[in-house]
């Protein structure tokens, strides 16, 4: 008799089910993995829960292929197929979200997430199944370790947009002692704040709309200051800052006003780096990016190995990021827990079994 687990499908109107599925049976170099936290990712909203739309550079159908949902995963190694070379039963996990062919140059350097070969290239959640389940099936090449002191939670949460934050910020430069600006502080930016003083911010200053993130943001102590978005954030920020601005800004808004308060706010000489997903880039060109010597960088997602050095970094000063969750929702819960997702919830909604592994 095969045994079943629950797994979270979801059919593009808004809605998320909890289905049966078999419990998956470990390949070659293939790990199955309990779960201990899988995040909801506003890729899953933006791209999945609502309607199924395309994401830009692969073949123009939906990206999302009815398979079980979620790219966030961290669990434990409960079996493992021949060949696994690294893991074994009892370890902690996280899951690096994409499998690449392992042969074309942005495979090679580890950068999965940029794999040009579609006949291989496929992410947990879209292409395969994820992580909304008691169980993942994975690629031993896509698992980072999870030690201590770092939870599941912690590990859902770099598995995605710390990682992301953490590439997006390495990019710039940033150093000790130097201001940096954070605008959108959802869970991208809640990401960038914790990890841009982990790597010597000096001030953090935030900016965002909404008041409930705001109100959450505040509590968790990882901004100094938080300017309200609006047409003069801009000027709130080179306020606070003397009239300097920050000298490094990032966008996690996807917006672009977003985009524009961050390359106004930088100081001169400044590096930008663009996260946000969509839409537009707008700007003035000689006075905000000419006259200041402005750098921008635009990044998505990071590599294996950067995945893996951020968790490192992580578990060497003890920061967990699981301060950003604000809600932790059962797997037979995940409807309810994807609506508040796509509702806009204070912080990161992170679905958890009823037991740790
Ligand atoms: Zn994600
Ligand atoms: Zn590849």
């Amino acid at each position: 008799m095969t045994e079943t687990m629950r797994g979270v499908f979801l059919p593009g109107n808004s809605t998320a089910e909890v289905r049966e599925y078999p419990v998956p049976t470990p390949g070659h170099g293939q790990l199955v993995i309990k779960m201990g936290a899988s995040g909801i990712c506003g890729s899953d909203i933006g791209y999945i829960f609502h309607e199924y739309k395309t994401h830009k550079g692969l073949d123009g159908k939906p990206a999302y292929k009815g398979v079980i949902a979620g790219h966030e995963p961290s669990g434990r190694v409960v079996s493992k197929g021949p060949g696994c070379v690294r893991f074994d039963e009892g370890d902690r996990v996280l899951i690096y979200h994409i499998v690449g062919c392992g042969r074309c140059p942005n495979c090679r350097s580890g950068n999965f997430i940029s794999c040009s070969d579609g006949r291989y290239r496929e992410a947990y959640g879209w292409q395969r199944d994820g992580g909304h389940a008691d169980y993942v099936l994975v690629e031993e090449s896509t698992c980072i370790p999870l030690p201590e002191p770092l939870t599941y939670e912690d590990g859902a949460l770099i598995a995605c947009g710390f990682g992301t934050a953490y590439e997006g910020l390495k990019r710039t430069g940033i150093k000790g002692g130097e201001d940096l600006l954070v605008v959108g502080l959802g869970p991208v930016g809640m990401a960038a704040a914790t990890i841009g003083r982990l790597l010597g911010a000096r001030r953090v200053i935030g900016v965002e709309r909404g008041a409930e993130r705001i109100a959450f943001v505040e509590q968790t102590g990882l901004v100094d200051d938080i300017v309200v978005a609006d047409d003069a954030s801009a000027d709130a920020v080179l306020d606070l800052t003397g009239g300097v601005g920050c000298a490094v800004a990032v966008d996690c808004s996807g917006s672009a006003p977003g985009r524009s308060t961050a390359l106004e706010a930088a100081a001169e000489w400044g590096r930008v780096s663009l996260l946000g997903e969509g839409g537009r880039l707008e700007t003035e060109v000689s006075d905000v990016m000419l006259h200041k010597q402005l750098t921008v960088f635009a990044s998505w997602v990071t590599s294996l190995q950067g995945m893996e050095d951020l968790t490192g970094k992580l578990q060497a000063e003890a920061v967990h990021p699981d301060r950003v969750v604000s809600h932790r929702m059962s797997l037979s819960d995940a409807h309810q827990a994807y609506t508040l997702a796509a509702a806009g919830a204070a912080g990161k909604v992170v679905l958890v079994p009823e037991e740790q592994p």
